[in-house]
């Protein structure tokens, strides 16, 4: 890990940098439904310090689900969520019984999720948007906030970009940014919902390529993809999600050549 990349595993709480391979997100047994449709049925995963993992799988197989239930914006039915933040800060989550709204928040504080679309607020400029949270939620003095994130963009090139507004930038500069504003609040997890999916094809390389220093620089992260070349070269696990089931996991440079499951074997022959 170096000090030169995008990410900041040099800040206090070092996302990476501790406990390299230390469970971080210990998964077992979710289930999701709304209404009638049981989207996540029993889901387990183990989410390590400095691992990337990667969730693929065909449309509604419930990997933006789980995904969401990762950081409390989707609260499962049952199922438990221990979560191994910063030591004396250990979050057990029982979702059988009820979830207080304090427990919802403590799971989301760890992480900071990029979404398929940017989501950047179209009337404050790319550094407006980017200390928001620092400020706003983390209560960060703003002048300490716009330093870190000065520092960040000038990382993904950005920093000449600073008083821009969304829409004069591209769409790879806008999912930069919306990176840049994950970043900023300093999780120890970084969630990405198909971060790519919604660009046109040349831009998705750049966004893909700082997604990959990140991993490099010991991030922790959770990735759904469609990508499967980037998932081939920088998840250290794969889980293949079908009808709300974990069909297969595991590495994927075994998993993408040799599918143990006829599932697998038949989703990845569309997509390889
Ligand atoms: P994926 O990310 O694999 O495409 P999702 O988790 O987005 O799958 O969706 C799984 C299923 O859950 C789909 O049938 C979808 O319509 C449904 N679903 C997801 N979110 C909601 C929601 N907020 N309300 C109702 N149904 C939802």
């Amino acid at each position: 890990a170096g000090s030169t990349g995008p990410g900041t595993p040099a800040d206090p709480l070092e996302p990476g940098a501790v406990g390299h391979g230390t469970p971080l997100l210990t998964v077992r047994g979710l289930h999701k439904s709304f209404g009638d449709n049981h989207v996540l049925r029993g889901i387990d995963l183990d989410v390590r310090r400095g691992q990337v993992t990667a969730l693929i799988g065909p449309s509604g197989s419930g990997k933006t689900t789980l995904l969401r239930s990762l950081n409390g914006l989707a609260v499962p039915d049952a199922g438990t969520i221990v979560a191994e933040g910063v030591p004396g800060r250990r979050l057990a989550l029982d979702f059988s019984r009820k979830v207080t709204d304090r427990e919802k928040f403590a799971l989301r504080d760890l992480s900071a999720m990029v979404f398929q679309q940017h989501n950047l607020f179209p009337h404050r400029t790319v550094l407006q948007n980017v200390v928001e949270g620092p400020v706003q939620v983390q209560r960060e003095r703003r002048a300490d906030a716009v330093e870190r994130a000065l520092v960040l963009l000038d990382r993904v090139g950005l920093a000449g970009k600073r008083d821009a507004y969304p829409h004069e930038l591209s769409g790879g500069q806008q999912q930069r940014v919306g990176i840049v504003r994950a970043l900023a609040l300093r999780p120890e997890l970084l969630l990405f919902d198909e971060p790519t999916s919604a660009l046109d094809p040349e831009l998705v390389g750049e966004v893909l390529t700082v997604m990959k220093e990140l991993a490099d620089e010991g991030w922790t992260m959770v990735v759904v993809t469609h990508e499967l070349q980037f998932a081939r070269a920088v998840a250290d696990e794969v889980l293949f999600l079908d009808e709300g089931v974990v069909v297969e996991r595991g590495d994927p440079a075994r998993m993408f050549l040799e599918p143990a499951q006829e599932r697998t074997r038949q989703f990845l022959r569309r997509l390889l």
